[in-house]
């Protein structure tokens, strides 16, 4: 597998990243994982929009599904398209909000239909195949409904935490893997609110209690030092972490 980053910065787009976007191939497939703010331009110089294989959304907040307008429009609208739906994972309530992203008045809420572009395919109905990648998820702690992902190709093994704060489904469903691609987005403090977030003493707890062969940092926002949650992580984790940066590539 592959793990390709469009996009790293926290809570929304900064100065030196869209927000969060990855794009992850695997034998044969492409698929895109979140697709916050600037991460659909990011997205075109990796690869061409119809040849996606599915778009899974960690959560519905807008640093992480704004760009999906923009990925409408393209396959409806480029010369090239309409391409055929394509199968998209994620919260129960994706279809609801995609349609209220992309349609900017009430009347045209009503009439839109994203049929034509999305097959819908709730987390809540279990474990799913994309091409020959497998896809599992966990609800983790997040002020919405929000998962975290896992993804597994010939016996390797990728799980993105999405947004959460610290949570033992987020530990169970790292287990073992090769890499967690874990959010940190705030120092260590016990002043910070529980279940929306991890620190990088958080993140890095995680991927030593999940024993993961490898951590890398995202989701640090703009307002954040990047080199403190990583030193965080690194007292808590022994194994290889890193802060990952945009259109850095990462062999999984
Ligand atoms: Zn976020
Ligand atoms: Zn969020």
């Amino acid at each position: 597998m592959e793990l390709i980053v469009l996009g790293c910065s926290g809570s929304g787009a900064g100065p030196d990243s869209p927000a969060s976007g990855y794009l992850v191939r695997a034998g044969g497939t492409s698929l895109v994982l979140d697709l916050g703010n600037g991460t659909f331009g990011a997205l075109q110089r990796h690869v061409d929009p119809f040849e996606l294989g599915a778009v899974v959304l960690s959560h519905l907040h807008p640093d992480h599904c704004a760009d999906v307008s923009g990925l409408i429009v393209h396959r409806r609208y480029h010369p090239d398209g309409p391409g055929r739906a394509v199968p998209l994972h994620g919260p129960s309530e994706s279809e609801v909000r995609l349609a209220v992203a992309y349609a900017p008045s009430s009347d045209e809420r009503v009439a839109t239909d994203l049929s034509d572009v999305f097959v819908y395919r709730p987390f809540v109905g279990g474990p799913a195949a994309i091409g020959p990648v497998a896809l599992s998820s966990a609800p983790v702690d997040h002020p919405c409904e929000a998962y975290g992902v896992r993804l597994e190709h010939e016996g390797r093994s990728l799980v993105y935490s999405g947004d959460t704060g610290p949570c033992q489904s987020l530990v169970d469903l790292a287990r073992g893997a090769d890499v967690l691609l874990c959010e940190a987005t705030w120092s260590d403090s016990p002043d910070r609110p529980r279940g929306v977030h991890l620190s990088g003493r958080q993140a890095g707890q995680t991927a030593s209690d999940a024993d993961v062969g490898r951590l890398l940092l995202t989701h640090v926002p703009p307002w954040a030092d990047g080199a403190e949650l990583l030193e965080e992580a690194r007292k808590v984790y022994a194994g290889p972490v890193e802060l990952v940066v945009p259109d850095g590539r990462y062999r999984i």
